[in-house]
C-alpha cells in the first residue's frame, strides 16, 4: 500500500517552512505545474484580526503564495466563501490575508459567494442529505486548488483543520444545507466533487479553547503541516496536539467515503517527528453540550458562531460559580419553526441570536414570555449575561460599562482555566 506523506516542520519564518514543507513532498516544482492556474483557498472566514488565530495567518498566506509563484504558474488566485451572515471581502481585509495576498503579487481575490458562474455538481453515493452541489467553474476548471486552513477548536466538530476547510468553497445555500444534515458526512461528500490537490495547514499559532471565533485563545506551536492527503494531515495534526482519533466524527465519515489514510502505520511523517513539536492543546468540546447535562439545549440549525458562543458561556457560569445558580432552564439556538415542546417559559426560557426572532414573536402571541438575546451573532458576553442576570440583551448598558464588566469577568476566567490546565 502507498503510504500518504506528511511533512512536519518546525521554525519560525514562515516562508521557509512551507518551502521546506513542499521540498519533503517533492519541492514546489513537482508539485505545481508550470504555466498552470493555481487556487489557494485559505481560512478566511470570519472577522478576525491576524493575532487573533480566527483565520490563517497572512504570514501564512504571503509564504504560500511566493513559494508558489517559483513553479511559474501562469496564474494564483485567493478564493474565499466566508461564513453565513459574513462578507468575504470584510473578512479578508480585517484577518490582513488580502493585504498579505496583495504584497505577495496575487493575480485575482475571488470572493466565491458572490461568483455567479456554477456548475452544478452531482455527488455519487451521498453519505450526507446533500445530493448535489453548485461549484465555481473557476474552481472546478483549476490545475490547482491548495487548501490552507488554520488549526482552530470548533464547537459543534472538536477542531477544524484541512477537512473541513474545504466548506469554505460553497454558497450559503449550500453551506446552510451542510449544517442541517450530519457535518462530517457532507464535508466528506463535498471533498468527493472537489478536491484540493495539497494542504498546508497552519499550526504557527493555532487556537485552543472556545473556538472557533472570538472565545478562542491562540497559542505559540511554530509548526507548519503539509500533505496532499487532508486526512492524513488531519489525523497527523490530532496526534501533535494530543486528541485522540475516535474523539472525531471527520475519520468515520472519511473512512466509509474512502478518501485519505487514518492510521499511523499508513503514513509516512517527513521533516519532524511527531514526539519532537507534540504539544497537548486544550480542546473543551469532546463531550459536546453533553458536558452541561443539567441544562436543556435545543441547539438544531444553529451555526458554529451562536453554539461557540453558548458553550464559551456554559464554560464561564462554571468558573464563575454560577452554574448551579441557572440549572434547568431551556436554551434554544437557531431557527426553529414552531413553538418547541415541554420548555419552560418566562425567566426560565432564553433564545439566542436572531434566528430565534421569530420563535420569539410566536412565543409572545401565545401569551407568554421568554427571554431574548438579540445579535448575529449575539455580543460576546451577552449569553452569558442573558442566563445569570435573566434579562433580554443587549441591555441599558454603555460600551464603557460593557467592557468593565467582561474584563473583569474574563480576567477571572483566564486565571481560572491556567489553574485547571495546570493541575
Ligand atoms: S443568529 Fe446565531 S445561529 Fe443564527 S445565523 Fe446568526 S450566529 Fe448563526
Amino acid at each position: 500500500m502507498v503510504k500518504s506523506i506528511v511533512s512536519i516542520v518546525k521554525g519560525d519564518n514562515a516562508k521557509q517552512m512551507v518551502e521546506e514543507a513542499l521540498n519533503h513532498l517533492g519541492g514546489v516544482k513537482a508539485l505545481i505545474k508550470e504555466g498552470s492556474t493555481v487556487v489557494i483557498k485559505p481560512n478566511g472566514g470570519h472577522e478576525g484580526t491576524p493575532e487573533s488565530s480566527v483565520c490563517t495567518s497572512p504570514a501564512v498566506v504571503k509564504a504560500v503564495i511566493e513559494v508558489i509563484r517559483q513553479a511559474n504558474p501562469k496564474k494564483i488566485i485567493l478564493a474565499e466563501a466566508a461564513a453565513i451572515g459574513c462578507d468575504t471581502m470584510k473578512c479578508l481585509e480585517v484577518s490582513g490575508i488580502k493585504n498579505a495576498a496583495e504584497e505577495a503579487g496575487i493575480d485575482e481575490i475571488i470572493d466565491i459567494k458572490s461568483d455567479t458562474d456554477l456548475v452544478r455538481k452531482r455527488i455519487q453515493n451521498p453519505g450526507s442529505k446533500i445530493k448535489n452541489v453548485k461549484l465555481p467553474r473557476f474552481l472546478i476548471e483549476a490545475d490547482h486548488i491548495i487548501n490552507v486552513p488554520i488549526f482552530k477548536t470548533h464547537v459543534s466538530m472538536v477542531f477544524t483543520c484541512a477537512l473541513k476547510n474545504i466548506k469554505g468553497v460553497v454558497q450559503d445555500t449550500v453551506h446552510g444545507l451542510m449544517h442541517m444534515t450530519n457535518l462530517a458526512a457532507a464535508m466528506m461528500d463535498l471533498w468527493s466533487v472537489i478536491r484540493a490537490d495539497l494542504s498546508i495547514a497552519d499550526l504557527i499559532r493555532p487556537m485552543e479553547g472556545f473556538g472557533p471565533h472570538t472565545t478562542g485563545t491562540p497559542v505559540d506551536f511554530g509548526c507548519i503541516v503539509a500533505s496532499k492527503d487532508p486526512v492524513a494531515l488531519d489525523a497527523t495534526v490530532c496526534r501533535m496536539i494530543g486528541l485522540a482519533i475516535d474523539d472525531v466524527d471527520y475519520f468515520t465519515a472519511a473512512r466509509e467515503k474512502g478518501i485519505g489514510l487514518i492510521d499511523e502505520s499508513d503514513i509516512e511523517i517527513r521533516g519532524n517527528t511527531i514526539k519532537e513539536v507534540y504539544k497537548k492543546l486544550y480542546l473543551p468540546y469532546l463531550d459536546g453540550f453533553g458536558a452541561w447535562p443539567e441544562y436543556n439545549f435545543h441547539i438544531e440549525n444553529a451555526c458554529s458562531s451562536c453554539q461557540g458562543l453558548l458553550a464559551y458561556s456554559m464554560a464561564k457560569l462554571k468558573l464563575l460559580d454560577e452554574y448551579d445558580k441557572n440549572k434547568g432552564i431551556d436554551i434554544v439556538l437557531g431557527r426553529k419553526r414552531d413553538i418547541l415542546e415541554n420548555i419552560k417559559y418566562g425567566k426560565d426560557l432564553l433564545l439566542i441570536g436572531d434566528c430565534t426572532k421569530t420563535l420569539k414573536k410566536k412565543i409572545e402571541a401565545a401569551g407568554k414570555t421568554c427571554v431574548h438575546v438579540n445579535g448575529c451573532p449575539p455580543g460576546e458576553p451577552h449569553p452569558y449575561w442573558a442566563i445569570t442576570d435573566r434579562i433580554d440583551m443587549p441591555d441599558q448598558r454603555t460600551p464603557e460599562q460593557i467592557r468593565i464588566r467582561h474584563e473583569a469577568e474574563n480576567d477571572i476566567l483566564i486565571e481560572r482555566l491556567k489553574a485547571q490546565k495546570s493541575k
